[in-house]
């Protein structure tokens, strides 16, 4: 981990990234020289504007869509909240009902909890074994009054990559929105919105090593979403508020990064990752991989150890310098076992004792070497 500033070994970059240092670089003239306000019309305005636009066709690019079907928000959470509130409120004249699933991020449950407050009708679908929510399934909770789908890309805790193309064609065929939570699948999968029939997708910066509080929200053309942030004209009149260049423009060299190297990456950190899935079962007796073995997000490792408590777990590792955690970050200090790994069915000695590693491009095998070697001594201690 040359690159990063820390000693430690950091596998937790699924809760976030470090930023890497040209996107520091290219943020940095936009926080005090070019401070403009992009929708003034002089000089410093205009090039805060370009800036943005700039950034704008970086992020369409990656997934082969037009500029104007992105727009920028302050992260994933606000992506979520805007895609299923924005369009249950906007077809609440066709109907009340909303399908998602038992294993989404909490911006999307917590979403779908809030409107079904408001007396919508929300169908949390079952995932199986590894994690995958079944086309069928979704096709047999389409009732005539549903007006939208949300199904995460990739499972922030397990990594399970989802059927999103069946998903998609299925809403289509039903005429029923579909939007998906990408925010760990962006830049880690290459997603093509000509390929994958999505309508929304959302993501987020700083997953990507981009800065904090900055994502978007594709909307494909022609669908239609009502603004979230009432105020200014910004973003086309659908997100008010004075956009935050500095993030924008970081998160568009973020994007730019990413994808340079994208498929060489995908294959270095697939490797990596089954290598320590493999050592792990190998070398740890009692040890179960939690996900799909193969559809699954490069570098993501989800392991259940029989008979250990995975809190105190993840206190040695971190006496060791390594960075690793239960489930997902929102759920840190909540010590019951994680509602993903509750609903892939994880037998109950398994269950308590998860933990998650995330790898990211500076991981070495050195980094895995090193954490399955404490993995293994801590595990044994907890055990006795
Ligand atoms: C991190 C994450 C979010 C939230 O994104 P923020 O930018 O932190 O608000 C939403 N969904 C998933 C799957 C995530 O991993």
């Amino acid at each position: 981990m040359s690159s990063l500033i820390q000693k430690e070994i950091y596998l937790d970059n699924a809760a976030t990234t470090q930023m890497a240092a040209p996107v520091e670089e290219a943020m940095r003239p936009f926080l005090r020289e070019k401070f403009g306000n992009a929708s003034t019309m002089y000089g410093y305005g205009e090039t805060a504007r370009e800036a943005m636009e700039a950034a704008r066709v970086q992020i369409a690019r990656s997934l082969e869509a037009s500029p104007s079907e992105i727009f920028f928000t302050s992260g994933g959470s606000e992506s979520d909240n805007w895609a299923i509130k924005g369009i249950a409120g906007a077809k609440k004249a066709e109907g009340c009902h909303l399908i998602t699933t038992k294993i989404e991020h909490h911006a999307v449950l917590n979403s779908c909890a809030y409107l079904e407050k408001l007396g919508y009708q929300v169908t949390y679908l079952d995932v199986d074994a590894y994690g995958q929510v079944s086309p069928e399934a979704v096709a047999a909770a389409i009732r005539p009054d549903t007006t939208l789908i949300s199904v995460m890309f990739g499972n922030n805790e397990i990594g399970t990559i989802e059927p999103v193309m069946q998903i998609g064609k299925i809403a289509r065929e039903h005429k029923v929105l579909f939007h998906t939570d990408a925010v760990q699948a962006y830049a880690q999968l290459p997603i093509s919105v000509r390929q994958y029939p999505v309508d929304l997708l959302s993501a987020s910066a700083h997953k990507f090593h981009g800065p904090k509080g900055v994502g978007f929200l594709y909307v494909r053309e022609g669908t239609l979403l009502p603004s979230f942030i009432h105020g200014g004209g910004q973003e086309r009149g659908k997100r008010a508020g004075t956009e935050n260049i500095a993030g924008i423009v970081g998160m568009g060299k973020a994007a730019e990064l990413a994808f340079s190297d994208l498929r060489q990456r995908i294959r270095r950190e697939t490797m990596l990752r089954n290598y320590m899935m493999e050592k792990i079962t190998h070398e740890i007796p009692g040890s179960r991989i939690n996900g799909h073995r193969t559809k699954r997000l490069p570098g993501n490792v989800n392991v259940s150890f029989k008979n250990v408590d995975g809190a105190s777990l993840l206190i040695l590792l971190e006496e060791d310098g390594i960075c690793a955690s239960g489930g997902s970050a929102c759920n840190t200090g909540e010590s019951r076992v994680s509602y993903v790994i509750e609903a892939i069915g994880a037998q109950e000695e398994y269950a308590a004792g998860t933990i998650r590693m995330t790898l990211c491009g500076q991981t070495t095998r050195q980094d895995v070497d090193l954490t399955v070697e404490s993995l293994k001594q801590n595990v044994k201690r907890l055990r006795v």
